[in-house]
């Protein structure tokens, strides 16, 4: 009854791969602020990001391909970033949380970027000050939607505009 009575699903494998990548997300956290406290909040018992598949945070760019920006970005650590993301295997993917990572916050100065997609490209921004840990869950889901869809591949290419500078 509606059961479908072949032993066999047809599927495309471009499919099968985004649905295997998009439950075994491994991220890597720049926490440069306060942000990153409502992040270990998320990978938390309480919060358990795990249940997406997004728990094995890693500190090393080879090892990860969710990089989540949490917190205030500062011009000198801008090099930083950028080689950080430059050093992940692609495919790969950004979530920029809170306002001072999306768009600099409320530190409208001349030392903060004002917004990481001047410098990487992101795929999903997260509003709030603090995001609260649901809200990193949701940026998940919605991410993981991206990487499913066929218009969700990240670009080939990216344009930095801000200068980053070697120090
Ligand atoms: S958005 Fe708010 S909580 Fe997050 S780093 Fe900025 S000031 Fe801290």
């Amino acid at each position: 009854m509606g059961l479908n009575p072949l032993p066999y699903l047809t599927t495309r494998r471009d499919a099968v791969v985004a649905w295997g990548r998009k439950y075994s997300l491994w991220p890597l956290p720049f926490g440069t602020a306060c942000c990153a406290i409502e992040f270990m909040g998320a990978v938390s018992s309480v919060f358990d990001i795990a249940r997406f598949g997004a728990e094995l945070v890693r500190f090393s760019p080879r090892q990860s391909d969710l990089l989540i920006v949490a917190g205030t970005v500062t011009f000198k650590q801008a090099p930083i970033l950028k080689q950080i993301y430059d050093q992940m295997s692609d495919p790969k993917w950004v979530i920029s949380m809170g306002v001072c990572a999306s768009s600099g916050g409320f530190y409208d100065n001349y030392c903060t970027v004002q917004g990481i997609d001047s410098i990487i490209p992101v795929d999903v921004y997260i509003a709030g000050c603090p995001p609260r840990p649901e809200a990193i869950l949701e940026a998940v889901l919605k991410l993981q939607d991206k990487m499913q869809s066929p218009a969700g591949k990240p670009p080939a290419q990216f344009k930095a505009k801000e200068p980053t500078f070697d120090y």
